[in-house]
């Protein structure tokens, strides 16, 4: 089995590498360097958003596991002190396979030009600067709000407890292929009307959001940029998942509870 590693740039997660890789020489287990070399397996060791940026780096094709150097996360299974179990189970048993639907991001440019993205957290459309963010929503074709306040997020299940959370908007199970559209700060008075809640929508529902603004900011994950000259962006449930090899059971609801109840 071929293994990349993709890590949190400190100390710490750096010996747990090192340590991992001790444990694994005597093993048929191979490390190699890049998405060119074909890994069958990439190990993220920091945080959740050290595995956002694996799966950005390595894409669809490998599985993923996630060893966590800070706190128990969402994409993350295993801790620094579990190591010799984790090796043990990588030799011995075949993990279960976890499928995590993406969200799916098309950006239309007003010349026509269409750019695909993805995202395995969320999308998230602010305006460029502090003014208003204004955006007509669109659902399968069909007007729903003209949207003005802070942005807008487009989460994946997965996603749904990290920024989405924050605005209130609905944890979703990732077995359940939904894409989820949440506001953030939006103005609702006599002139000004948005929907207010946020919306969860099945596969094949597409929400399109048409950008007034000449200026906007796109977030992908980590990825942030700022871009010009948008005309739309469409959102739904990708076609393709982002796979974790599951080695010990620790359900998304235990991972709720101890992210955010009881650690
Ligand atoms: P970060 O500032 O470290 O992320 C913020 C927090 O979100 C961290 O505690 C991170 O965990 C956690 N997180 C990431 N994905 C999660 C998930 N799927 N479920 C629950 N918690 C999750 O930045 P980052 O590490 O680059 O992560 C990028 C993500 O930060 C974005 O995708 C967005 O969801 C989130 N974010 C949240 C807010 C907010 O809540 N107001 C604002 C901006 C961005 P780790 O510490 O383990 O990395
Ligand atoms: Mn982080």
């Amino acid at each position: 089995m071929k293994i990349a590693t993709v890590l949190r740039n400190d100390d710490y997660t750096r010996e747990v590498e090192q340590a991992l890789k001790d444990k694994l020489a005597s093993t048929p287990c191979e490390f190699v360097e890049g998405p060119d070399d074909h890994p069958d397996m990439v190990l993220s060791i920091g945080g959740d958003g050290t595995l956002l940026e694996a799966v950005h780096q390595y894409g669809v094709e490998p599985s993923y596991v996630g060893v966590h150097t800070g706190h128990l996360g969402f994409y993350a299974d295993w801790r620094p002190e579990e190591l010799d179990e984790f090796v043990q189970r990588l030799q011995q048993d075949r993990p279960a396979i976890v499928e995590y639907p993406i969200v799916d991001c098309r950006i239309t440019m007003r010349d026509g030009a269409v750019h695909r993205k993805w995202a395995l957290n969320e999308l998230v459309l602010r305006n460029a600067s502090l003014s208003t963010l204004v955006t007509c929503v669109y659902i399968n074709g069909d007007e729903l709000e003209t949207f003005r306040g802070d942005g807008l997020i487009v989460s994946s299940p997965s996603g749904s407890t990290a920024y989405n959370k924050a605005v209130d908007g609905a944890i979703v199970h990732p077995s359940i292929e939904a894409i989820q559209l949440s506001e953030i700060a939006s103005i609702n008075n006599q002139a000004y009307r948005t929907i207010n809640s946020s919306l969860v929508l099945p596969k094949h529902h597409e929400v399109e959001l048409i950008v007034m603004n000449p200026e906007i900011m796109i977030g992908l994950d980590r990825e942030q940029d700022i871009w010009r000259d948008v005309r739309s962006i469409s959102c739904r449930v990708g076609q393709e998942k982002v796979k974790f090899a599951r080695y010990k059971r620790l359900t998304f609801w235990s991972r709720v509870r101890n992210s955010f109840i009881k650690g």
